[in-house]
């Protein structure tokens, strides 16, 4: 068996097709940039381009928010709640139909394995449409109040991680609620947003309920200081969601923050090994690690930690790298070379602050952004890869000898988005959950999504929920509360 090699099984390109360049969506059509302005999008596995992208600034910008603006007061307010739910049901089915296309599409611009966006990303996008078609003309039943009143025009801004995911997460709830949306995809991810354009189109959304305008952190700032802007909501950094909360503050335009994450992922000594190393990379190695709640602190009792580690670098050693269009890759390439170098300087961090490191040996293509899977061990609470938001396939361990401990360490951070417990035992899981400061806690798994699961964090992870009746709510006016 040592020798079991896997044969090569590539999914073809051919279904994706990608135009040579882009134009902003404005008011139900593909328009040009007033000034004429564009930047590239490029497969990060090849380096290669795949699209011009038009760079939008602040001309195109109050176009597109008085577009939402007008879909909003002439149409989309206006239309009955079951009509809504019709737009959103036919976006969902599209999708669907779709799928192949847009998961092609989403590994080619984000270089994540064609296995994740075909099985999670796509699959779990579509059902957030129709989650939220289904909650369009139920919003009393929702507990959100009696007669709940959409916002108004909402700016949107998403990152690379989950491209299309992350605009379902965003455009399903605040269509649901009826409100319009200005939504800018990450610069280095911007496709499968622009197909997202053209599915508009196909479901015969009413122009302006939905505008796409792409280019980078200036574009999004100044989507975020337009006046007409009712709400905004956020994914990204815990830096630039501070940025924003500062610019914000001193208006009514009201924010969800869904920010960054340092999970913790707790086995205690009685967990069953064996799942709980599966679950281990699955929390750090999915996505590459470009996950804002990726498990990537492993916290181990220290009775178990010889046999934990020991079968998690066994296990480590069957990831397979490379090429993202093969379904047999299990880690793809990282999305960026500017994230290629934040990774690199904080592994180099912790080399020089005296953690342990190790990868399995992996060949890594020449061309491309890549890192391969890796542990630091004797990893302690003040160092920067435990503090710090890694966003890679680096994973950093610590242990613990107490439950108490275990919680104490967990809870050291200044995020709080999300955390796992591994563990036999009800109770001691229930305790744990209990005491843990993060917003969603898995026990016994990792990474599980659901769109009727609220998810938001503690502390710097950011503002208010996204998902579930919760996530509802965030595009409702405040008198809107969840009864929970
Ligand atoms: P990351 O560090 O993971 O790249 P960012 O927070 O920088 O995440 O980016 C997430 C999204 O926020 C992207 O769409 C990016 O263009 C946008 N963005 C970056 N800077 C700003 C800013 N100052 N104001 C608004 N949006 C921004």
């Amino acid at each position: 068996m040592s020798n079991f090699e896997y044969a090569n099984a590539p999914e073809s390109k051919t279904i994706a097709k990608i135009s040579q360049s882009y134009d902003l969506f404005i008011g139900g059509k593909f328009v040009k940039p007033k000034k004429g302005k564009s930047f590239n999008t490029v497969n990060p596995a090849t380096e290669e381009v795949l699209a011009k992208i038009a760079y939008a600034d602040k001309l195109d910008i109050d176009l597109a928010v008085s577009s939402a603006r007008s879909a909003y007061t002439k149409v989309w307010s206006k239309l009955p709640a079951k009509e809504r739910g019709k737009y959103l049901y036919r976006i969902a089915r599209i999708l669907q139909e779709r799928a192949r296309e847009f998961a092609v599409v989403e590994t080619l611009d984000n270089g994540k394995p064609i296995r994740e966006s075909r099985d999670t990303d796509i699959p779990l996008a579509t059902a957030h449409f129709f989650y939220h078609a289904g909650w369009a003309d139920k919003l009393e039943f929702a507990g959100v109040g009696n007669n709940p009143k959409s916002l108004g025009v909402v700016g949107q801004i998403i990152p690379w991680n989950f491209p299309l995911l992350m605009l379902a997460w965003k455009i399903a709830p605040a269509l649901a609620t009826g409100n319009t949306v200005v939504l800018k995809p990450a610069e280095t991810t911007p496709l499968t947003a622009l197909l997202f354009a053209e599915v508009c189109q196909q479901a015969g959304l009413p122009d302006g309920v939905v505008n796409i305008i792409t280019g980078d952190g200036i574009t999004g700032a100044a989507l975020v200081n337009h006046p007409d802007i009712n709400k905004i909501a956020f994914t990204g950094s815990t830096e630039v969601g501070k940025a924003i909360a500062r610019s914000i503050s001193s208006t009514k335009k009201s924010a969800t923050l869904e920010l960054g994450g340092k999970a913790a992922n707790i086995v205690f000594e009685d967990a069953a090994i064996d799942e709980a190393v599966e679950g281990i990379v699955n929390g750090i190695f999915f996505n590459q690690g470009h996950v804002c709640c990726a498990g990537s602190r492993l916290l181990l009792q220290e009775n178990v930690m010889d046999e934990v580690l020991e079968k998690l670098k066994k296990r480590m050693s069957l990831i397979r790298v490379g090429d993202p269009m093969d379904k047999n890759t299990d880690l793809g390439a990282i999305n960026s070379s500017e994230q290629l170098k934040r990774i690199k300087d904080l592994a180099s961090a912790g080399d020089s602050e005296g953690a342990n490191r190790w990868s399995p040996e992996c060949k890594l293509p020449s061309k491309g952004y890549w890192f391969a899977p890796t542990i630091f061990t004797g990893v302690s609470q003040s160092h920067r890869i435990a503090r710090e938001e890694i966003f890679g396939p680096v994973l950093s361990v610590l242990t613990f000898r107490t439950p108490i401990e275990a919680i104490e360490k967990a809870n050291n951070t200044m995020y709080g988005l999300s955390a796992g417990i591994w563990s036999d035992k009800g109770s001691k899981i229930l305790w744990a959950a209990k005491q843990l400061k993060a917003g969603v806690i898995w026990s016994n798994t990792f990474n599980k999504f659901d769109p009727a699961s609220p998810f938001g964090g503690y502390k710097e992870s950011g503002w208010g929920r996204e998902g579930g009746r919760h996530g509802l709510a965030a595009y409702l006016e405040s008198d809107a509360k969840v009864n929970k």
